[in-house]
């Protein structure tokens, strides 16, 4: 049956132009999409919008280094430029604010080597990143009062691409969009089964919806989901890499506050959110017990944190916070049509960039299923590759 045939709430129950599955910054921006393209909507949810990954507060948005282009790298840097554009829009339709700002990232440098890396990387800048942004290396001193020197030996290298969102403020926005769209509803309940051919999806208590399209953008949920499509493993297709997080609050923050760029230190990010807070985090584990529990793991990275900036030494704990990031096998994200499951998709698998990414993926899948125009989606990020490379792997 092709999507144009079928008859939408055969079940005499819910029905929509456009399923989406889980609410998480991938799904939301998915949904607010179609809706300004004029689809009718049904956002299914298992707990509550922004319980999975999405609902913690770091927000860095960072490119990919400029050497090795690819079509992937690529995608991301598109990405990247539209959401100043895309933050603004929302915030316009919305009257709330997301704290989108591009401050750029602050790396300082601890060894020749990297310093070496660096300066390549100043060339390699220039002729990727359409001379709109670049690489320096700026004198440490000029961000004294937010970076300690003492941990730059070697200098600082700055790049003006990288920016920072609020992702509590962005998804309270998104959430407040699509309520203003009538053709929207959100519905609760887990996702258990799809049927593409009958364009039905079961929920765990029974309820069928049907559907023209379904897009699967349940984070670390769209593995099982897809497995019951294609048969490939959800563990052979991506697994939870736990992250811990803190969030402060500073008294004294440098003048020109909402100017600080994120600093990025081997491994470690201090966000200066435009609310306020600062953002502290993150660990990658990829063992783990207690998944959403923090513990000493999070307590280095602060202290490093507060070792890094001088308006980090006084800071108020407010927050500590731990989320399973949803990190696909091949790494690249998992974008596009189902194999074999004709109208079904997938948007799943940033890991750690899904919030530079997310808005153009979901333009990337409405446009290849006709409602938008849209970017490509690279070959790597393709579902099929994916399974392709597990069954690589596997054998
Ligand atoms: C500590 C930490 C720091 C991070 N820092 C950054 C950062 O600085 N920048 C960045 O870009 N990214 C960062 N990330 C990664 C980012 O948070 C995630 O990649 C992103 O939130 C994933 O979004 P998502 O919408 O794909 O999935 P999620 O946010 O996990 O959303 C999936 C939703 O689907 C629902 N769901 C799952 N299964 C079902 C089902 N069967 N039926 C119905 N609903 C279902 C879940 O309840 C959830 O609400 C960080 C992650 C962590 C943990």
């Amino acid at each position: 049956m092709s999507q144009a045939d079928r008859q939408l709430a055969p079940f005499g129950q819910i029905s929509a132009d456009l399923v989406v599955v889980g609410a998480g910054v991938a799904g939301l921006w998915t949904a607010l999409k179609a809706l300004r393209a004029g689809l009718s909507v049904v956002l299914v949810e298992k707990d509550a919008v922004g319980a999975g990954a999405s609902g913690g507060f770091m927000g860095a948005l960072m490119p990919h280094m400029p050497e090795r282009w690819d079509g992937k790298k690529q995608f991301q840097f598109d990405a990247l430029c539209a959401l100043e554009e895309e933050a603004a829009r929302l915030e316009v339709e919305t009257g709330l604010p997301v704290h989108y700002r591009r401050v750029g990232r602050l790396t300082p440098l601890v060894s020749l080597r990297q310093r070496g890396q660096a300066e390549a990387r100043v060339e390699a800048a220039n002729s990727v990143w359409s001379d709109r942004f670049a690489y320096n290396l700026p004198a440490a001193e000029a961000y004294a009062e937010w970076l300690d020197v003492e941990q730059a030996p070697l200098g600082v290298v700055f790049d003006d691409l990288s920016a920072r969102i609020s992702p509590v403020h962005l998804l309270a926005a998104l959430k407040a969009a699509l309520y203003a769209h009538a053709s929207f509803q959100l519905v609760e309940g887990e996702a258990a089964g799809i049927d593409a051919k009958a364009g039905s999806l079961k929920l765990a208590e029974a309820t069928q919806i049907s559907f023209g399209n379904l897009v699967i953008a349940a984070g670390l949920g769209a593995f099982p989901l897809i497995e019951g499509l294609t048969g490939s493993p959800a563990g052979a297709l991506g697994n939870p890499v736990k992250g811990q997080a803190a969030l402060f609050e500073a008294d004294e923050l440098p003048a020109a506050a909402n100017e600080l760029p994120v600093i990025f230190a081997d491994g470690v990010y201090v966000i200066a959110h435009g609310d306020g807070t600062l953002a502290v985090g993150a660990t990658s584990e990829t063992e783990f017990s207690e998944p959403f529990s923090t513990d000493e793991k999070l307590d280095s990275v602060i202290e490093k944190a507060r070792a890094l900036s001088p308006a980090m030494r006084n800071a108020r704990l407010i927050r500590r916070w731990a989320g399973l990031r949803p990190r696909p096998a091949g790494r690249d994200p998992m974008l596009g049509e189902i194999p074999d499951s004709p109208g079904v998709f997938a948007i799943a698998g940033g890991y750690k960039i899904t919030f530079g990414i997310a808005h153009h993926m979901a333009d990337a899948v409405l446009a290849s299923l006709g409602a938008t125009g849209g970017p490509d989606i690279p070959v790597s990020f393709a579902v099929g590759a994916h399974i392709a490379k597990s069954r690589s792997r596997a054998s």
